[in-house]
């Protein structure tokens, strides 16, 4: 069974924009040479840290790379425990779990599908070292009542915003919220740099500059701080003038490329332009969705704005008969829209069923996942495939 008007609009779930700027920056980095990371990723770094409102950014090869970092720069071990939600991408919950901690899941709240901030001090141990809030789909997590608690216990807040680049809480921006922030630009993502990416933001001096060494082998160049000394600059501790790179520790190499970060700035400056689309979008669907039987719309709540990154509705089977299931296969086959399944909770997947965990255990995030859908949002969707994803939920559950 195939669609006889497949749109393909709505069949693409991603939507960054390139134009002649980011042209302009990949051709004038390739007329550099194309370095790894260099004077481009320093520009994005800085450009990112003051957009957010931190000391300190750094770019990684992706989103994953910095929640990782973050984990290692924390001093993760096993035997600690990391706090988080089940309603998320693995990346969340892998940083810390192959790092050898262990993963407690916290249900989420059933009007905006965050990690719930009443139910998280139930799960404090004296082993856990960190909690993770995903400020999920683009609307901030109850940060005060998140870092309230993690004061209170000592530790630290990691903010997945990957879902919510220039989203914010309270007039501060994600990434500035906790002790590290950590960002993705996947293709997927509100801004991309080429395909992959990310960035680590934060405050603290000390962690930063953990998470700066592991991110590149850990090394030290005698004299200065940058890779790009000469000679003759540096000086030994010994006095000797020749160049000597030592090694804090065993690391990674987690560096992005200056040809991402020349289009990851031109990106950032777009960045709030796109957001303002995707919040445009979104209230299309929710005036032209409300009032429909049996389907849920998101919540935004006051304090924050909501960047959109995922447009979630929740159907109700028992009023017009559509199951999730039944949704995603008649949108797509019927009328060529690809709607997404954001997410399976992780405690349903093999990988932490390996771990103790079981559907059931966190009723709300079981809900979610028996029956909540992403619609397409992004913002290359034109004004026709809008009005046409709209009258296609009508028909099919009216
Ligand atoms: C995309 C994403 C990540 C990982 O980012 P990558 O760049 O794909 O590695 C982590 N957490 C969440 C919530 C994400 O959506």
């Amino acid at each position: 069974m195939s669609s006889p008007k497949i749109r393909h609009d709505l069949v693409i779930q991603f939507g960054n924009i390139y134009g002649p700027e980011e042209e302009q920056a990949v051709l004038d980095t390739l007329r550099r040479h194309a370095p790894t990371s260099g004077e481009s990723c320093a520009q994005f770094e800085q450009a990112f840290a003051d957009y957010c409102g931190v000391q300190h950014a750094r770019c990684v090869t992706n989103g994953t790379a910095a929640l990782f970092l973050s984990m290692v720069g924390l001093g993760i071990k096993p035997g600690d425990r990391v706090i988080t939600t089940p309603l998320t991408w693995i990346a969340t919950a892998a940083a810390a779990a192959t790092l050898g901690a262990d993963i407690d899941f916290v249900d989420v709240e059933p009007d905006t599908w965050n990690i719930n901030p009443q139910l998280i001090e139930a799960k404090i141990t004296p082993q856990t070292r960190a909690i993770v809030p995903v400020h999920l789909y683009g609307q901030p997590c109850d940060m005060d009542a998140i870092v309230k608690v993690a004061e209170k216990h000592g530790l630290a807040v990691v903010e997945d915003a990957c879902h919510a680049v220039g989203a914010s809480w309270r007039g501060r921006k994600t990434g500035s919220l906790g002790a590290v922030g950590c960002f993705s630009f996947h293709e997927q993502k509100n801004m991309s740099t080429l395909g992959e990416g990310g960035m680590i933001t934060t405050n603290d001096p000390d962690l930063f500059e953990r998470i700066a060494l592991y991110r590149s082998h850990c090394t030290r160049v005698y004299g200065k701080s940058t890779k790009y000394c000469s000679l003759d600059e540096t000086v030994l501790p010994m006095g000797k003038r020749f160049w000597w790179q030592d090694f804090d520790d065993v690391g990674y190499n987690f560096r992005m490329t200056d040809i991402q970060a020349a289009v990851g700035l031109t990106q950032l400056r777009k960045l709030d332009s796109m957001n303002r689309r995707r919040i445009v979008i979104a209230a299309r669907y929710t005036e032209g969705l409300s009032g429909i039987p049996g389907l849920r719309l998101p919540q935004v709540r006051p304090d924050r704005t909501h960047v959109f990154h995922l447009y979630p509705v929740v159907l109700e089977p028992e009023k017009h008969g559509v199951t999730k299931e039944d949704f995603v296969y008649r949108m797509l086959h019927e009328y060529g829209i690809r709607v997404g399944t954001h997410y399976i909770p992780l405690t349903w997947s093999t990988a932490f069923r390996k771990r103790g965990y079981a559907p059931g255990q966190f009723p709300v995030a079981d809900t979610a996942g028996e029956r909540l859908v992403t619609l397409p949002i992004h913002p290359r969707l034109t004004e026709e495939a809008i009005d046409y994803l709209i009258s296609s939920v009508h028909e099919l559950l009216g």
